[in-house]
């Protein structure tokens, strides 16, 4: 299953996001494997944001959600009507992180 950056339009794997991303940071190993235990708010609170803003990534209210990722191009801006078609499911479906994968996988964001 895979989920496209709203800037550059790069697939990514659905897993990669939930699972590798992290430690493409420069977290520890130990650190990166705690988080991935952490619920949806506290996976991107701000130190993690930081992080991974450091390592190409923005998400929107979910990591499934990829404003902006390592391999958009340096000036590139996100598209806003993707951004705006992906905050609608994000939020409606919040904490039901599978839910809101299929769902913009289904309409193709
Ligand atoms: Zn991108």
């Amino acid at each position: 299953m895979d989920l496209h950056c709203s800037t550059c339009g790069e697939p990514w794997d659905v897993f990669h996001l939930r699972h590798d991303a992290i430690f493409e940071t420069d977290l520890d190993p130990e650190e990166a494997e705690a988080w991935r235990g952490l619920s949806r708010r506290e996976r991107l609170s701000s130190p993690y944001r930081e992080k991974f803003k450091a390592a190409g990534y923005e998400f929107g209210a979910s990591v499934y959600n990829v404003v902006r990722c390592p391999c958009c191009p340096k000036d590139a801006k996100p598209d806003p009507d993707k951004a705006a078609l992906k905050s609608a499911p994000a939020e409606m479906l919040g904490d039901d992180e599978d839910g809101l994968a299929s769902t913009l996988e289904e309409f193709g964001l």
